[in-house]
């Protein structure tokens, strides 16, 4: 019995104009209390039947930017992890880095650490487009902290990359594709531009000063990407992801399988199985109140929910779905104790009546239109 571990880290040197992730921006930030806090509650949650007696198979820092951390930081944090749940032999462990805050100094302190797996935001090499995101990078530095990471003895390397940026063009995309695969990563997240509510760019939007691309030039991106990377040796394996074979990133597979989770810090969620349902609940957001909850021998839970046995059913079909592979029915059935077709053949019927979804071999996946239009076939089964 084995779980995935997530670890939020909620500062960045600047936010940028796109993000709607819990970061904060920020000069300082009190990294000492901040890891404190983490072990902290990582020993109250260590204590819940749902996590006691099972050890980590992933962990995955994630942000804001945990590459701001001191490699010894993120030391304590592991040791106190694998202290207080054990890790398993081929444990993942994932750490999310800006090129833009690391040197080769630092990346050696991370891989030192224990550190297996580092995931570089590149999002793209045209410095006219690293501008209007935001980032603090330059596309020389993404190549040399790609370079420095394999000189430190990273073997599994992520990079990411976005499409559909307004002014963006598919030339500009192919050029990132080719930059990104010429720096010999295992893996490439390619993720579309979305404008989210509550970031800067959703303002600017609805004041009419920036303007996304129209649908059919995303759609042919997101083609390019979906042929090209393949063609490169990386085989798409969930509707952003791309990955050499046996190279998938194992933590996130946690996520689209349905599986439990245990989230800790600032505005994590966790997920955990309960029968054929679950539960799922949240951190407090702010950083400040968190560290003082936590410091003080509390649980800065702030909200949760119960995932009823057919909430979780349509949760792990439209998870699922976000993989090439799919499901197999026979997965379903054995976790929920009744069919696919018992449960949504009704609502289903339409999508593979219009060859949405798919049915082969006893599994169910998306159908290469179906990915164009993910978000209505998902939207059947929330
Ligand atoms: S660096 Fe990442 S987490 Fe931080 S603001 Fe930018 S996109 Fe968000």
């Amino acid at each position: 019995m084995s779980f995935s571990l997530y670890i939020h880290i909620p500062w960045c040197h600047s936010k940028c104009p796109y993000c709607d992730f819990n970061s904060h921006a920020a000069a300082v930030w009190p990294e000492d209390e901040y890891v404190r806090a983490l072990i902290a509650e990582m020993e109250r949650r260590a204590e819940e039947p749902a996590w006691a007696g099972k050890s980590l198979r992933t962990i995955f820092f994630g942000g804001g930017t945990p590459s701001l951390f001191e490699p010894r930081s993120i030391g304590r944090i592991l040791e106190a992890a694998q202290g207080r749940f054990g890790f398993e032999r081929e444990i993942e462990i994932t750490l999310e880095a800006n090129p833009g805050t690391v040197d080769a100094i630092k990346l050696g302190g991370m891989r030192a650490a224990g550190i297996n797996r580092i995931s570089f935001g590149a999002q793209s090499f045209n410095p006219a487009i690293l501008k209007f995101l935001g980032r603090i990078h330059s596309a020389e530095e993404t190549r040399q902290a790609a370079r420095a990471a394999r000189h430190a003895g990273f073997e599994r390397l992520n990079l990411d990359i976005i499409f559909a940026v307004p002014g963006q063009t598919v030339a500009d995309v192919r050029n990132d594709i080719a930059e990104v695969v010429a720096l010999g990563p295992d893996h490439i997240s390619a993720y579309n531009l979305t404008f989210e509510e509550g970031t800067a760019f959703f303002t600017e939007m609805n004041r009419g000063r920036i303007t996304p691309l129209p649908n059919d030039d995303q759609a042919t991106m997101y083609a390019l990407v979906r042929e090209e990377l393949p063609r490169h040796g990386f085989p798409m394996y969930e509707i952003s992801n791309y990955a050499q074979r046996g190279h998938e990133a194992r933590h996130n597979l946690t996520y689209w399988r349905g599986e439990s989770y245990l989230g800790i810090g600032a505005g994590a969620h966790s997920f955990g199985r309960e029968g054929v349902g679950g539960r799922r609940w949240w951190n407090e957001r702010m950083p400040a109140r968190y560290i003082g909850v936590a410091l003080s021998g509390g649980l800065a839970e702030v909200g949760a929910e119960t995932v009823d046995a057919e909430v979780a059913a349509g949760e792990f079909v439209f998870l699922n779905l976000r993989l090439s592979e799919g499901f197999a029915l026979e997965v379903f059935e054995e976790r929920f104790g009744r069919s696919f077709e018992a449960i949504f053949g009704a609502r289903s019927a339409t999508l593979f009546d219009a060859q949405l979804l798919l049915r082969e071999r006893g599994r169910i996946r998306l159908s290469d239109r179906g990915l164009e239009l993910a978000d209505l076939v998902f939207a059947e089964f929330v």
